[in-house]
């Protein structure tokens, strides 16, 4: 399996309250690796899966660690970029006590993704792999990428994070299953998902763009799926929750993991479920993925 995506450094204060314009305040800071590439990919590998990931990461002190906690994770790293003379992205996040944040993000080197990178990184996909891919890199990669897809004969799962216009609509058909939360999934639709109901009506709008599933996540109350035959829902796992960050990113992994492994549809996204369930019992992004040990364990 293969990951496209993008890699971040999270510079995260921990602050009492949210600074006003032009106040400073005090904070404590935790450097984390994050990106919803890298997250998605590191996902996959604490499952097991031994996922490559084409990402670009800067030659900068940020890159090197972004690139070895990667590797420790399991995720393959044949396909990174360093890439002299850019700085990796990185992540301003501040974090109030009562939870609240504020974000500003340096795309840095994730900006620079070009088609012909794609061709390149493309050679590490294998037959019947299973390809991720997030909305974090340039639109015109994602449509190369998209396109590439019979030919090279892989299974696509886009999670459409964050959204934005113009992938190409042979692209759109050429995704099988499509991965919004509720926010994108209005985005993209103009229907606004706060049930399952709704989410079905939402679904059937994303269809009519082109892919062949829906798959749409719903925090707490779970995920809704909808293809041209079958339409369920599945509730959420109900568990003591810590931090949802990168909630999204488990169950993408959690779900890309499961179809690579085999198991049926609705088993994959009941593992999927499970993962992301997992996930936000913890603290952190990459920090909170758990194990297949794990998940099989929080299953029985
Ligand atoms: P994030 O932005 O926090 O990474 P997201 O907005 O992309 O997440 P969500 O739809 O909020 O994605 O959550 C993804 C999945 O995580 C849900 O489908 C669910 O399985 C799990 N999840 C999220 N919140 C909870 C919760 N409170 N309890 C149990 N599972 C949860």
């Amino acid at each position: 399996m293969m990951f496209f995506g993008t890699t971040n450094l999270d510079l995260c204060f921990n602050v009492e309250r949210l600074p006003t314009p032009g106040e400073s305040l005090m904070g404590a800071l935790n450097r984390n690796p994050g990106g919803k590439g890298a997250n998605q990919a590191v996902a996959a590998a604490r499952l097991g899966l031994r996922p490559h990931f084409y990402t670009r990461l800067g030659d900068d002190d940020a890159g090197r660690s972004l690139s070895l906690s990667l590797r420790d994770a399991g995720v393959r790293a044949d396909a990174i970029e360093v890439c002299p003379g850019e700085i990796s992205g990185s992540a301003l996040v501040l974090v109030g006590d009562d939870g609240s944040n504020m974000i500003v993000i340096d795309p840095g080197a994730n900006l620079n993704v070009t088609p012909a990178m794609i061709d390149r990184a493309a050679e590490f996909i294998e037959h019947d792999a299973i390809v991720v891919a997030e909305m974090g890199m340039p639109i015109p990669a994602l449509n190369r990428l998209f396109e590439m897809k019979r030919a090279k004969g892989f299974e696509l799962i886009f999670n459409p994070a964050p959204v934005r216009a113009g992938l190409s609509s042979a692209a759109w058909r050429n995704v099988n299953f499509v991965t919004p939360n509720q926010t994108e999934a209005f985005e993209l639709t103009g229907v606004e998902v706060h049930d399952f109901e709704s989410a079905a009506h939402a679904a059937g709008k994303l269809l009519d763009l082109g892919p062949n599933a829906a798959l749409i996540t719903l925090g707490a109350q779970g995920a809704f799926y909808a293809d041209a035959e079958r339409a369920f829902a599945l509730r959420a796992f109900p568990v003591k929750v810590v931090d949802t960050t990168a909630a999204g990113d488990a169950f993408n992994g959690g779900f890309a993991a499961s179809l690579a492994q085999r198991l049926p549809l609705r088993e994959a996204v009941k593992r999927a479920l499970a993962v992301a369930a997992l996930c936000v019992t913890r603290r952190g992004a990459q920090s909170s993925m758990p194990t297949g040990e794990a998940v099989d364990e929080f299953l029985k």
